[in-house]
């Protein structure tokens, strides 16, 4: 019988692979994840009236200080998509808030109850973070507050709790629904929207006073969340992410570009007009409408015009029939009009991402972020994979990446704390546990085996001294019983099987 001693390296894989079993249960099953948006926020609005409540976030978790980088256009629909499915617009689909679709040859607005529930609209390759939970975990449920795209089945799934935009609907009743989702129905994620500041930044301007006065107001919706979260004994155990789809810039009546004044509204279709303008020339038109565009950015200035394949790659804004043959792309704090066209915003948003002014704000709290930690910015891409890592979820395909949000994540210290347990993390801890299983057991068959020759030999050896004492007495050419001396065949074998 061979007794096998057991290594203590072979504890210490069991007692690792009884923590990532451990750590990996908490993440997924008691964390919940509430993302929150208000439409128009901008990166630098907290810092303009007294906000306790959005302050004790930053104070007791993270902040991006310089806001998201989100996606061109710098529009509500899209942007909203990307943020729940980590894609860049000409990827998702949602290239606008209206857009045309050649191959349906039709045209969807944000206002069209019925496109908002189509999946020829939003199921285009982006797989929403309510899907990816649903579909990922057994007991996954989500719960979305008139988010973009929830209307609309994507892979076949809705949301497990749905409210469709509604504009009467009260800040109180979300909050208390969310909750009850939460506490009652199991929801381990939810979504919620709001639609100011954005109403107010475009009525009155983004440095207005309103504006102001309505982001002490949002404040004291969260602190109202903060509260009900706290009595209903959630706020301990829920991830709490609160950002924006884009930020504003103010668009004075003086610094609008009429477009009728180059082109021939007669001869193409706007889908969307400003600050990005949507243009789809009639046949034949295509060269002569960029061709006027054109001479007019040198003429006229303040704006720049691409045909489709020319859009810069920066924008990741070229690749789907969604896209219209030529955009034009006004700069900071100018407008597209046309003469016949009524009214006119104070503020707007859908311009270039690379624009401070365009850039939303990004807090969050919660049991899987630090405290009071701050990095620069990163890209609304991010937020779908870093809302995957916290939910335990595998990301669906997508153009985030986890380098910067990573470090806003209480994991990561545990994980640079411990070398070993980030090396097993890293290269996936199952796998090394089985590889190191299936080595310990052929280390033992090769123990076993030299063991049994090492038997054989030494009986061997055995027969053969008792042949040669036969012989020796036989022949009486010396002492009988002499020891072999130089034979090792006699050590013991145990200290060999240590290892
Ligand atoms: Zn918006
Ligand atoms: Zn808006």
């Amino acid at each position: 019988m061979v007794h096998i001693k057991f290594t203590p390296i072979f504890f210490i894989l069991v007692a690792l692979l009884l923590q990532e079993c451990t750590s990996r249960s908490t993440s997924s099953t008691s964390n919940k994840l509430l993302l929150i948006s208000f439409d128009g926020f901008r990166w630098n609005y907290l810092d303009r009236t007294n906000t306790p409540n959005f302050d004790r976030i930053r104070k007791n978790g993270v902040q991006a200080v310089h806001g998201l980088r989100n996606a061109f256009i710098t529009k509500t629909f899209p942007n909203h998509f990307t943020l729940v499915t980590g894609q860049w617009e000409e990827s998702h689909g949602i290239v606008a808030n209206s857009m045309y679709d050649p191959a349906l040859n039709r045209s969807f607005s944000p206002h069209d109850e019925k496109a908002n529930t189509e999946a020829v609209w939003f199921d285009q390759g982006g797989e929403p973070i309510w899907v990816t939970n649903q579909l990922q975990k057994k007991d996954g449920k989500s719960g979305v507050i008139m988010w973009v795209g929830a209307g609309a089945p994507v892979e076949s799934v809705y949301p497990t709790k749905f409210i469709k935009f509604d504009h009467d609907f009260k800040n109180e009743s979300k909050i208390d629904t969310m909750v009850k989702w939460f506490k009652e129905d199991g929801c381990n994620l939810g979504l919620m929207y709001f639609d100011q500041p954005d109403r107010f930044g475009h009525a009155f301007g983004p440095e207005s006073e309103q504006v102001t006065r309505m982001i002490g107001g949002l404040d004291k919706v969260i602190g109202y969340l903060l509260d009900q979260f706290e009595k209903a004994d959630l706020l301990h155990e829920t991830n709490i992410i609160i950002t924006s789809d884009h930020g504003f810039t103010s668009t004075p009546k003086e610094k609008i570009i009429y477009l009728d004044t180059f082109i021939d509204p007669e001869t193409f279709q706007l889908e969307s007009s400003t600050p990005v303008a949507g243009i789809w020339p009639h046949e034949g038109y295509h060269d002569a409408i960029y061709q006027n565009l054109s001479s007019a950015t040198e003429t006229v200035g303040h704006f720049s015009v691409y045909k489709k394949d020319d859009i810069p790659a920066h924008f990741h804004y070229t690749d789907n029939r969604r896209i219209p043959p030529i955009i034009a792309v006004a700069d900071n704090h100018y407008s597209f009009s046309r003469h016949f066209e009524p009214g006119h915003m104070k503020g707007n948003h859908g311009y270039d991402n690379r624009l401070q002014d365009m850039h939303p704000f990004f807090i969050a709290m919660g049991p899987a972020f630090k405290s009071g930690f701050t990095v620069d910015m990163f890209q609304s891409v991010d937020v779908y994979p870093l809302m995957c890592h916290i939910l335990g979820l595998v990301p669906a395909p997508n153009n985030g990446s986890m380098d910067v949000v990573r470090t806003l994540l209480v994991e990561t210290e545990t994980i640079h704390g411990n070398s070993v347990l980030l090396f097993f993390r890293k290269y996936h801890f199952g796998t090394i546990f089985v590889a190191c299983l299936i080595f310990v057991g052929l280390i033992t068959a090769i123990l076993i085996t030299i063991h049994e020759m090492r038997k054989r030999r030494k009986e061997r050896s055995n027969m053969q001294v008792i042949m040669d004492d036969v012989e020796i007495t036989t022949t009486d050419e010396g002492p009988a019983n002499d020891p072999p001396t130089s034979d090792t065949s006699n050590i013991p074998l145990l200290q060999d099987q240590d290892f």
